[in-house]
């Protein structure tokens, strides 16, 4: 099958170029790994974002960009992981497993994925203690101990989302400072369930069948000390999703690729949005613009063609 615009990943950058080439009357094909959303999806309340003064779930805002792009003609195609990326003399060819379809152009919107602490037990115990996303699993710590590990936005405010359901939850953070936003530490340090370990590392994850404690070290000391915890949230930051485009585009050291502000990349006819370029901010609110800006870069690239 052959579009006119390509765009690789479903969260909020993708879904806004979809919104805005499929509005300039191109043929778009969105292809999504998994259900449109992204990380944006996995946010409980979403309470920066305009336009929504109480809030809003991260999975409603999502599923309302995704119709909108489907109303302005978008093909939305879920549960479709491109394998690879081609250059073509006139475009690019995208290997989907079960199938290939062709570009003119390409919007690589992949984001990024939590990034692993690398301890003992750690992988051992994904999926029976340990997570990386509290709005998934929070629910199943109902009266138990929790951890969070990590100091920005992401660790206090799941911290915080935790504590709904966790009868503590402990903030280990290797420096004796919160990186998160002033607003977020304030209402963490204001909730009774929150404790924090500060200048510390978890060490080791261990348990029987579940997770059952984690062994921290005190920076300043190296004393080590294990907490009961049944569940571990890990949230240190994460990794760009720039794997297929390694071999076209220039990244930089972290592998954010580089883009100018029209979120051209260093090949023609490839831009890229959102979490997965180098930018300052990460937030819905400009992957959005990210999009737009990139869907308008790409269908001036489409009228000189
Ligand atoms: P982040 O800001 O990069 O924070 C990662 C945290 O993990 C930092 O506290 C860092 O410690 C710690 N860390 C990194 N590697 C570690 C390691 N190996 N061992 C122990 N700790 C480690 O990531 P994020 O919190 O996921 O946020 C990503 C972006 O999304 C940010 O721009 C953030 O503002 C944004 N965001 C915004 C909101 C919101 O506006 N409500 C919510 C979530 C995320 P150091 O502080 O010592 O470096």
């Amino acid at each position: 099958m052959k579009y006119e615009i390509a765009i690789v990943g479903g969260g909020p950058a993708g879904l806004s170029a979809a919104i805005y080439a499929s509005r300039a009357l191109v043929k778009v094909a969105l292809l999504e790994k998994g259900l449109c959303g992204g990380q944006a999806a996995t946010t409980d309340l979403i309470e920066n974002y305009p336009g929504f003064p109480d809030g809003i779930s991260g999975m409603k805002l999502m599923e309302m960009f995704s119709k909108q792009a489907e109303r302005f003609g978008t093909e939305v195609i879920t549960l479709s992981e491109v394998k690879s990326i081609e250059r073509l003399e006139d475009g690019f060819i995208l290997d989907l497993g079960d199938g290939k379809l062709t570009s003119s152009a390409l919007i690589y919107c992949a984001g990024q994925s939590p990034s692993k602490l690398g301890i003992k037990g750690e992988e051992e115990f994904y999926g029976r203690g340990v997570s990386y996303c509290a709005t998934c699993d929070g629910a199943l710590y109902r009266g138990k101990e929790v951890v969070v590990v990590g100091g920005g936005d992401s660790a206090i405010e799941e911290a915080i989302f935790l504590t709904r359901y966790a009868r503590s939850v402990t903030v280990i953070h290797r420096r004796d400072e919160l990186r998160a936003t002033k607003i977020l530490q304030k209402r963490a340090l204001e909730n009774p369930k929150i404790r924090f370990e500060l200048s510390a590392v978890p060490d080791e994850i261990s348990g029987g069948k579940l997770v059952e404690s984690v062994r921290v070290r005190k920076l300043k000391d190296n004393h080590l000390k294990d907490i009961n915890a049944q569940g571990v949230f890990i949230y240190v930051g994460y990794k760009p999703n720039s794997r297929l485009l390694v071999d076209l585009v220039e990244l930089d050291k972290q592998g954010y690729i580089i883009t100018d502000s029209q979120c051209n990349t260093s090949h023609p006819g490839i831009f890229a949005a959102g979490d997965v370029r180098r930018s300052g901010l990460k937030q819905v609110a400009t992957s959005v613009s990210d999009g737009a800006i990139a869907a308008m870069s790409a269908v001036r690239y489409l009228e000189a063609f």
